[in-house]
């Protein structure tokens, strides 16, 4: 099958079927910008209404250059992988210092921006700009795999399916080809049962011929999950939580937290420690209060949170610690797992296992 011949079925069916989704109906960059940094690691359904609150305080890339930290992180709360958030942070700095606010044509320039790689680079260029540059991303392998019925060593690397990406591209309308190629692998050519008889290149595809679509792409070796148990303390005072900052450099890092270690095996005796190590808190634990689990990448995280009570006052630090009322915890950077530790612990009519992400 040619190139041409599988380029017009799909253009078709992309032009009459696409989602309507708030990041397809502008061509700034700035706001494609933002959606496909939200979309790395994160469902459509998950990132429209952060999308559109962050636009709403971040409307163009001066506004995001000039913000705090702070209030950035604070409106990612909730979307996870807050290097992502650092990092479009940066890129904003960038882009308004380097380039005067437009964000580059060319990709060279584009790959110079903090945060931004070879995908989302292309993504961008061929979205707002019409650039002729391919994209491959986890729909566009799995697509791609299935048509050709790509098997063997070679294609479980990206760089191959760049070349056939490219190959494929439509110069005339890069940017709706990218999206028609992610959006038939975001919505018919499924990881799982894909939708083959709704599929554009039914006719085409040769791992629907042979039977073999639901064996594509084939399968590059995952991490082992990874469990870890944590503890932490929650200290209440008159309504407000007391809450540590994460040192910078560490995941999460300058996100606020209840006091909190890894159990290492000798329980609460290394909770009590590690806080005073870490942080110079006196802290007696009490009762359990909280359970959660979480997920982040590999690790499958167990937090057990205790009521806490302070042997000494924390040193008088606003950079380091804080007593958070109901303002400040809606508003503070925090992990969703930190949301769910105060939630639960707060409310002790709700059940204490408050369940996995
Ligand atoms: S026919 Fe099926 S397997 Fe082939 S590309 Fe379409 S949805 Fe995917």
């Amino acid at each position: 099958m040619t190139a041409a011949a599988l380029r017009r079925p799909l253009l078709a069916w992309y032009r009459r079927h696409r989602r309507d989704l708030p990041w397809r109906r502008t061509s700034d960059p700035y706001a494609i910008w933002v959606s496909e940094v939200m979309l790395q690691h994160t469902t459509v359904r998950a990132v429209q209404p952060y999308y559109e609150a962050f636009l709403a305080r971040f409307p163009d890339v001066h506004a995001l250059a000039e913000a705090p930290e702070q209030d950035v992180l604070a409106r990612w709360s909730g979307l996870g992988y807050y290097h992502r958030a650092r990092n479009l942070h940066q890129g904003a700095r960038h882009v308004v210092d380097r380039h005067g606010g437009a964000f580059p044509r060319t990709l060279e320039a584009a790959l110079g921006v903090p945060g931004v790689g070879l995908y989302t680079a292309s993504a961008i260029l061929s979205i707002a700009y019409g650039a002729a540059l391919p994209v491959v991303d986890g729909n566009v392998r799995r697509v791609l795999a299935r048509v050709h019925a790509l098997r063997g060593k070679k294609w479980v690397r990206d760089a191959p399916y760049y070349n056939l990406s490219e190959e494929l591209l439509d110069r005339d309308s890069p940017g709706d080809w990218n999206q028609a190629l992610m959006e038939l692998g975001a919505t018919v050519c499924l990881p799982r049962r894909p939708a083959c008889p709704a599929c554009p290149w039914r006719d085409d595809c040769r791992a629907r011929a042979a039977g073999i679509q639901e064996d594509l792409p084939e399968s590059r070796r995952r991490r082992a999950p990874v469990d870890v148990t944590v503890a932490a303390v929650v200290v209440e005072r008159r309504g407000r939580v007391l809450l540590v900052r994460r040192t910078e450099g560490r995941l999460m890092g300058r996100f606020w937290e209840v006091p909190q270690t890894s159990l290492e095996g000798r329980g609460l005796a290394d909770l009590v420690e590690e806080l005073r190590a870490r942080h110079g808190l006196e802290v007696e634990p009490g009762a359990l209060v909280a359970r959660a689990r979480h997920a982040i990448t590999f690790r499958r995280i167990r937090v057990e949170a205790y009521e806490g009570r302070l042997r000494r006052e924390p040193p008088r630090d606003p950079e380091r610690f804080i007593w958070a009322g109901p303002d400040e915890l809606a508003s503070l950077p925090m992990s969703s797992l930190t949301r769910k530790v105060i939630a639960g612990a707060c409310a002790p009519q709700i059940p204490l296992d408050l369940g996995a992400r």
